[in-house]
């Protein structure tokens, strides 16, 4: 059974932790399950020093299966609220870009509402910006934007907690937590949500000085995994599952990643 196994390894792993640790094992082991690298399924990995472990090699940090400051570290980063693993727990893959499903034609529109935090027009020139990098690299890939919801391919909105998309969009499954965090998540092909927390503050390139995130660097990751794109674990790639300030600039890995999907 799944909630025993799990409750037996949280006592057995708690039992040498003091109280601030403590904290720090529960948000540990909170982070391991909503990213999948503890399993979502009842056949999968609920060993928690493999899970530890496979986060560490996911983040290129020592593999100690421990909970040393610097994986703590690397947990609390602000990132995307997508998994970085497979429902079984196991690292998709070794190394590089990896893909998830594709659209089946290649012009694509999108429906966008805004932020409340930037001008439209600011938001609207930033969007078109985020996509036109992957159109960039993958020439075959043609967006534009539209008015109408019903013939957008991609939908993109802003929500705090538990939100809903675009109107008239089903509450999302998966709850925004909050300043911080979990900035953004998306959907996979072909689905086409891509969901912004409000209630993180978002400027066009971010600042460290304020506490604001880029809107255009996760724009665009987030775009990335509407295309199909899964988290790399090649650090420096946009596809990297934490957030980065300033304007991206498409890795090797990403642009190789979207080009198996898409073609040159
Ligand atoms: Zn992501
Ligand atoms: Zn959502």
């Amino acid at each position: 059974m799944f909630y025993p196994v799990l409750f037996v390894s949280l006592l057995a792993f708690q039992g040498t932790l003091c109280e601030e640790e403590e904290i720090d094992g529960e948000f540990a082991l909170k982070y391991l399950s909503d990213y999948h690298y503890i399993s979502q399924s009842r056949s999968g990995n609920h060993d928690i020093t493999t899970a530890i472990k496979n986060f560490q090699g996911f983040f290129g940090l020592p593999v100690t299966g421990q909970l040393d400051e610097e994986t703590i570290y690397q947990m609390k980063k602000p990132r995307c609220g997508v998994a970085d693993v497979d429902e079984n727990g196991e690292r998709v893959r070794v190394k590089r870009y990896s893909t998830w499903g594709k659209w089946r034609k290649t012009d694509l529109k999108y429906y966008m509402t805004y932020g409340e935090d930037m001008s439209h027009d600011d938001q609207s020139r930033i969007i078109a910006q985020a996509f036109k990098m992957w159109s960039d690299v993958a020439p075959k890939l043609k967006f534009s934007r539209t008015n109408s919801i019903s013939d957008a391919n991609f939908r993109i909105s802003f929500g705090k907690g538990t939100h809903a998309g675009v109107p008239g969009e089903r509450r999302c499954s998966s709850k925004f937590d909050g300043k911080g965090k979990v900035l953004a998540h998306a959907f996979y092909p072909e689905d086409g949500r891509l969901h912004f927390d409000e209630d993180d503050y978002f400027t066009e390139t971010g600042s460290f000085w304020n506490g604001s995130q880029s809107l255009i660097y996760v724009a665009v990751h987030e775009i990335g995994h509407a295309l199909g794109l899964r988290h790399s674990d090649v650090k420096g790639s946009v596809m990297w599952p934490t957030a980065s300030r300033g304007t991206p600039k498409l890795h090797q890995d990403d642009i190789a990643g979207i080009r198996s999907i898409y073609g040159r």
